[in-house]
This record gives structure tokens, sequence and C-alpha cells, in this order.
């Protein structure tokens, strides 16, 4: 995405994210979304994810959440990590998750060369800020394949082991890290993630996405 793109999408008056509609001053979607999208509360939106205490997420993916999302993915719609970003918050907050700091999966030097922006981390800076907790690189990736070119949960955790090196473990050893991400599918990259922070010594991994797959 351009500089002049992103300047555009916040000098424009700001739509909704997941249907377009332009939104009434200070509204983060449309009063239709709000209404209709599959949000998820309870039980149902938690996801098990290993070596994590809790995973918890806003909305389900599907139909106009899994497009916004791919849109906010691949078509350079980072305006969207904002109010994307309030929802997850708001998420934690429902669900009583408390956490020292705030980090997320970071792409590989590679795939962030390519979109120009690591959706993740745009998320994580949001949450930390509504949160009020510091929001801290905690993770190296080396280069694999995207995991959305990846059929079922064998091959996705194969493509991810030993995908993520801990950077600076001095910084979170013995706190509570809270994972932000898009959307967790099988749980995977979490997982792998979690792991790589609790054996460099965080206490706890707990996640947050915007949506959830499957289940
Ligand atoms: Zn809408």
């Amino acid at each position: 995405m351009s500089s002049l793109d992103f300047l555009l999408d916040l000098l424009f008056p700001p739509k909704c994210p997941f249907c377009g509609r332009l939104l009434e001053k200070g509204a983060l979607l449309c009063r239709d979304c709000r209404r209709e999208l599959p949000w998820l509360s309870g039980t149902a939106a938690e996801t098990q994810v290993e070596l994590t205490a809790l995973c918890v997420s806003a909305l389900r993916y599907q139909d106009r959440v899994r497009s916004a999302v791919h849109a906010y993915k691949f078509r350079a719609r980072s305006a969207r990590s904002v109010p994307f970003g309030v929802l997850i918050a708001q998420a934690v907050l429902d669900h009583g998750l408390t956490a020292d700091l705030v980090s997320w999966p970071s792409l590989s030097k590679r795939r962030l060369g390519q979109r120009g922006y690591d959706q993740a981390q745009l998320l994580a800076l949001e949450v930390g800020k509504r949160l009020g907790l510091p929001v801290l690189r905690t993770l190296d990736k080396a280069d694999r394949r995207a995991q959305s070119e990846l059929e079922g949960e064998v091959a996705r955790r194969a493509n991810l082991l030993g995908a993520y090196t801990a950077l600076a473990p001095e910084r979170f050893a013995g706190k509570t890290v809270l994972l932000i991400d898009d959307v967790v599918t099988t749980g995977a990259t979490l997982s792998e993630c979690a792991k790589t922070l609790r054996l460099a010594g965080a206490k706890e991994v707990l996640c947050a996405t915007l949506a959830k797959a499957g289940g």
C-alpha cells in the first residue's frame, strides 16, 4: 500500500469495514453489521489451542467477515486494523483476559516485503493501545509456505515446526503474553508461537483473534 493510499483511507469518510457503507461519525461499523454479523460469545468464542491458556475470537469467519479479513490481508486495506483491533480488544475484555504484554505471530521478512505491512502487528498495536498494554515483537519467523496454501492440520503443523524464534526473551520471561492474530483456523500457528514463547520463559500465553474459522 502506498502512503498516498493510506492517506486517502484516512481522509475519506470512514466506511464500514465489513460492508463498505459510509459510517456515521465515530461509528466503527454500520448498524446492519452490528446486528447481523456472526458475533461469538461464551464458549462458542473459544478455540482450543495447545499450549495456550485460552483463545477467544470476536466473530465467526464467514460471509462478510471472511471477505473483509481477506481484503485486509491481501488487498492492502490496512486502515481496517483500527476497527478490527477495537473488536479484538472488546473480546479480550468480554472474556476477562488479563496479560502483561501484547504480541503477534510475526511475518517472515519475505512475506512482509511482499505485503508491505504485517497485518497481525497492526492489530496487536491497536489492541495494546486500547488495553493500555505494551506491544512487543517477541518472535522472528523463518520463511515458510503460507499456511493458507496448506490443507489439514498435519501439513500446517509440519510447515511451522521450528519456524519461530524468540526475540530477547528476558523482556517477557515470567510474564503473560497475549498473542493477537486476524483468524484462528486449526490453531497451528498460535500453538507454535505459544510453544516458542513458553520454551523461552513466558509464564502463560493467551490468544485473541478477530475471527474463528470452523467449529
Ligand atoms: Zn456494515
